[in-house]
């Protein structure tokens, strides 16, 4: 598929709002910071098309874009989580929508789970791995910002990512990107095919 062709379709803030459930979705979720927004920008070769919330607090959206003008063919970019100036109420409540989507979204084929290679596995990553596992979602993790090491310590962190989900390795694959430097687009891309087709 050609990513490039992606366009935003909708903005929604719950579950129910959010495009017709019917079709093939690949959603992109990560911890806030984790560079979800860079990597669908890098693999839709546009600059601004997922845009950072630099305001904690603020209700988080679940944003929808179709791809190759077939709006039964989504990416879908899930509410960033983790801000530590947010209050408890709010973050139960984006973790809320999470489950619910991950939960109930019968065109959800795969998950993209965003991690800096330098911190992997947050407490919130295992929650989301959890909550994929429950319904045999598989799950492909980008170790982000993979040219802030050099790269033995790079490859070192993939695998120990990939020592320590062993047990799941039907279901997950892990791979280093960066957006920065562009690196890691085709094997993501492969992926996403797969699951899309
Ligand atoms: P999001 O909150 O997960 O959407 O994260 P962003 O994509 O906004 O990225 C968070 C910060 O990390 C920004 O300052 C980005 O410039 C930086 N960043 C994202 N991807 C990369 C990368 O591949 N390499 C480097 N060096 N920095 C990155």
């Amino acid at each position: 598929l050609n990513y490039a062709t992606a366009r935003f379709m909708k903005s929604a803030p719950t579950l129910a709002q959010c495009p017709p459930d019917s079709g093939a979705e690949v959603a992109f979720a990560g911890r806030s910071n984790a560079g979800k927004s860079s990597a669908i920008n890098a693999l839709t070769r546009q600059k601004a098309l997922a845009r950072t919330s630099r305001t904690p607090g603020r209700t988080q959206l679940i944003n929808s874009f179709s791809l190759m003008g077939n709006e039964a063919l989504r990416l879908i970019d899930l509410p960033g989580y983790g801000y530590a100036k947010v209050p408890d109420a709010v973050k139960r409540e984006w973790q809320a929508h999470l489950s619910d989507y991950l939960y109930q979204r019968q065109s959800l084929r795969g998950l993209v789970l965003m991690m800096d290679v330098r911190h992997p596995l947050t407490e919130f990553d295992q929650l989301l791995l959890g909550f994929a596992d429950e319904r045999d979602l598989p799950v492909h993790i980008l170790l982000t910002k993979a040219d802030k090491l050099k790269k033995g310590p790079a490859n070192a962190s993939l695998q120990k990512v990939r020592h320590q989900l062993v047990e799941w390795e039907d279901l997950v694959t892990v791979q280093l990107f960066s957006a920065l430097k562009k690196d890691g687009l085709g094997t993501l891309s492969e992926r996403l095919d797969r699951w899309l087709a």
